[in-house]
């Protein structure tokens, strides 16, 4: 649900537009999200299609199938080094030494330095930190079938989380990667965005943390066999999408990575080789 306060109604139609919104009326909007301030609420949308990602249990569910199908997966194991040797990749880490004929990059964050640690041109992958705070459910109201809240202009983002609500500034502060924290002046002047438009204060946080979503420089991901070696395969760039995406785009590299054929607009839309 998407909501304007009476000084940020000029951005609204674009934005419900863009996401395919219903606009509703200020008091269906206060019922869907009773912790919002009615005199503060100009305008409001709902997009019915939108559902939510038990992000955890996805990621086990890929953890099962892929070990099913005879992946190992090793923890606490970062690549160190990273050479060619005899048409083979050779893999250095604390849990010893694995070669492959093909290697995909899907570090993240890291991504460009770990192309670098094996030799190969960076794409100008840039981590850009997110931060996010827990809160308590506002005057203890159940807040199960609240809908995840957009401020207009991506002023800042809410949505239930197990009882209690998280609350993202939603920062895109460009960084390096590392193990991001979340900043408390970003996170308070988000929260008093969030406020702004709210009934209740926020008195206490349960939780914060930070993560580092990763952009190319168009922001597309970055997809596909690197152009000088054809055996490294980018899997990065994903954004703030991720996790949304990861069915389809770890199909497509599958593909890539098997030489299936694979829609040739799309590939070339994200493929490596447009950065040079
Ligand atoms: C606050 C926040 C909110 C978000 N919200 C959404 C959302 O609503 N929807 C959505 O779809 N996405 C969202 N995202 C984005 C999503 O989390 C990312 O797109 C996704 O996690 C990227 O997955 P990945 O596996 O490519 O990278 P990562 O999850 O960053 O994983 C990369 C991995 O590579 C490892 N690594 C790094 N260097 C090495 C090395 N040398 N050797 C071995 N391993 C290495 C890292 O330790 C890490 O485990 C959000 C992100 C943040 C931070």
């Amino acid at each position: 649900m998407l909501v304007a306060g009476h000084d940020e109604r000029d951005h609204f139609d674009h934005e419900a537009e863009l996401m395919r919104m219903e606009e509703i009326a200020p008091d269906a909007a206060v019922a869907a999200f009773p912790a919002l301030d009615p005199a503060k609420v100009a305008r409001a949308a709902m997009g019915a299609r939108a559902q939510d990602i038990d992000t955890d249990l996805l990621i086990q569910s890929y953890q099962r199938d892929a070990r099913s199908r005879g992946a190992e997966i090793l923890f606490s194991a970062p690549a160190t080094a990273i050479a060619r040797q005899d048409g083979q990749w050779v893999v250095t880490t604390p849990k010893g030494v694995f070669s492959a004929k093909v290697l995909i990059n899907a570090a993240g964050a890291w991504a460009d330095p770990v192309a670098q640690m094996a030799g190969i041109a960076p794409k100008g992958i840039v981590p850009h930190r997110r931060s996010m705070a827990r809160i308590p459910a506002p005057a203890g109201l159940d807040v199960a079938s609240w809908p995840m809240l957009l401020g207009v202009n991506e002023s800042f983002y809410a949505k239930p989380d197990a009882g209690a609500l998280i609350v993202s500034p939603a920062d895109a502060e460009p960084t390096t990667a590392h193990d991001a924290w979340a900043d408390d002046m970003v996170l308070a002047e988000g929260l008093a965005r969030y406020e702004a438009l709210m009934l209740y204060p926020v008195d206490r946080l349960i939780a914060n943390w930070a993560g580092l979503r990763s952009f190319a420089p168009d922001g597309a991901p970055v997809y596909g066999r690197d152009p000088d070696q054809p055996d490294f395969i980018w899997f990065a760039g994903q954004g703030g999408y991720g996790f949304q995406s990861s069915v389809a785009a770890a199909r497509f590299i599958a593909d890539i990575a098997a030489g299936r054929p694979t829609d040739a607009q799309l590939r070339r839309a994200i493929d490596p080789a447009r950065f040079g």
